[in-house]
């Protein structure tokens, strides 16, 4: 790297700590009504800030439930490529408060970590890109590609805003990849790059029986308890190995190349560790798949709640006229939310015998995102992410999601860089939310590696 952006960068960090710290001080919590003032003022700090380092077009975006902010910088030429910088400033509720050892928006450095709701997810990583961007315009008075930032702040809560503008701004959006900062890496020193993310189907479950709870003295023995009958439904939607006996459930899902699962299988991330972090005896699920395969490339279906009957203290002999279940499924590339909503339901009502009868409600549904690591943008950022971490990045699929990526690529048609700077243990959406800053200055680094990789392309 260039010695004068070195210096500069160097001196720069308390500036840059103490400017994400203003951010970080904002309450914008997207998912409680009462912060709806807090999100706005979060979005006009960073139009400000955008502003303040020589961004053009710097626009907030009021056109949808939450605002969003918009930027760029477009003089590289029109024969360099362009990116497209999203991230998210709306945040989590803080709740349990007293968990906290200081409070979530009075931001706080212990050590070598930035204490705050949002320090990872999603302002500091987002904070990493500005200040890159902000670092080579100080420095050299110009970008190496053409920059567009889209900042949300509704990511917490649906991201319907920026799922409605991305359609219709697809020419002002344009971009050749599309970085994202919203994950994490496997430790300070083991990059990591997502190449896809898991889709949902959720459902709840209602069995009823006889029309009103009855006497087990009475009736025990002459009708189907609800309860046991929801136990034995959910109990046949899984064979031994843990595989989904949902008839059809498979058929969409892609087979690994033995290319793929060598990729997956330099993923340091096995059994011993899934013990370690779970707290689980054992390890449960499909037995031929490695566990991040099984993590990443395979499809679960989960019974995240059941309830039903008599649950107080004590004891009321009673067979329950109802008994309910949320169940969820995780989803894979080429699995179509619907069509497994479709295949649930029908061996939901297959399995219920005729003693009860079922309710199935499905909902929400998001496919699975998957881009292609060897595409051009990925394989940039990971010459980036080696030149700063001394590492090469491994390549994983996760098994959570990011709504909106799925419409930045069938929109825009460009390949989703996923470039995470969080750590395993930044204790999103949980009491003491942090950013370990040895990674905000790492990933400011990367940022810059990587425009000047995507200006070779
Ligand atoms: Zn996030």
């Amino acid at each position: 790297m260039d010695p004068q952006l070195t210096a500069y960068l160097d001196a720069a960090r308390p500036r840059q700590v103490d400017e994400l710290m203003a951010w970080l001080r904002i309450p914008s919590i997207s998912t409680l009504a009462a912060h709806k003032d807090d999100v706005m003022a979060a979005a006009v700090w960073l139009r400000d800030h955008l502003q303040s380092i020589g961004l053009e077009h710097v626009t907030l975006i009021d056109s949808g439930t939450q605002p969003m902010v918009y930027a760029d910088w477009l003089h590289a030429g029109p024969d360099k490529p362009t990116v497209l910088i999203y991230g998210h400033f709306d945040v989590q509720p803080v709740d349990p408060l007293d968990l906290w050892q200081s409070p979530p928006f009075a931001p706080e450095v212990r050590g070598d970590n930035l204490y705050a709701r949002g320090a990872s997810d999603d302002k500091g990583q987002t904070f990493v890109h500005i200040k890159a961007v902000e670092a080579l315009l100080r420095t050299t008075g110009r970008l190496p590609v053409n920059v567009k930032f889209l900042i949300e702040g509704e990511e917490e809560s649906g991201s319907r805003t920026i799922s409605a503008y991305v359609p219709q701004h697809a020419a002002q959006l344009a971009a050749d990849a599309v970085v994202v900062s919203d994950t994490h890496i496997i430790a300070p020193d083991q990059p990591v790059i997502l190449y896809g993310l898991r889709g949902i189907w959720v459902a709840e479950i209602t069995v009823t029986g006889p029309a009103h709870d009855l006497h087990s003295g009475n009736f025990g023995g002459t009708i189907h308890n609800a309860n046991q009958a929801l136990a034995e439904i959910l109990a046949a939607l899984h064979d031994r190995d843990g595989r989904v006996t949902v008839p059809g459930f498979y058929d969409q899902v892609r087979v690994l190349s033995p290319e793929e699962r060598a990729v997956l299988a330099q993923v340091p991330y096995g059994e011993a560790q899934v013990l370690a972090d779970s707290g689980a005896p054992a390890l449960y699920g499909e037995p031929e798949f490695t566990p991040v395969e099984r993590i990443g490339a395979r499809p679960t279906l989960e019974i995240n709640g059941m309830w039903g009957g008599f649950i107080e203290p004590g004891f009321k002999t009673v067979i329950p006229s109802q008994a309910h279940a949320k169940i969820s499924c995780r989803l894979v590339p080429y699995q179509d939310p619907a069509r497994i909503e479709e295949l649930v339901t029908a061996y939901l009502h297959q399995l219920t015998p005729p003693t009860v009868t079922i309710d199935v409600r499905g909902r929400r549904g998001a496919p699975a995102f998957l881009t292609p690591y060897d595409a051009p943008p990925i394989q940039a950022a990971a010459r980036a992410y080696r030149q700063v971490f001394g590492n090469d990045p491994v390549f994983t699929l996760e098994g959570g999601g990011i709504p909106i990526v799925n419409v930045f690529q069938s929109v825009l048609n460009a390949p989703i860089v996923l470039m995470g700077f969080g750590l395993p243990d930044d204790n999103l959406h949980a009491p003491n939310e942090k950013f370990h800053l040895p990674c905000f200055y790492k990933g400011i680094r990367t940022s810059v590696a990587f425009l000047h990789e995507m200006a070779q392309l």
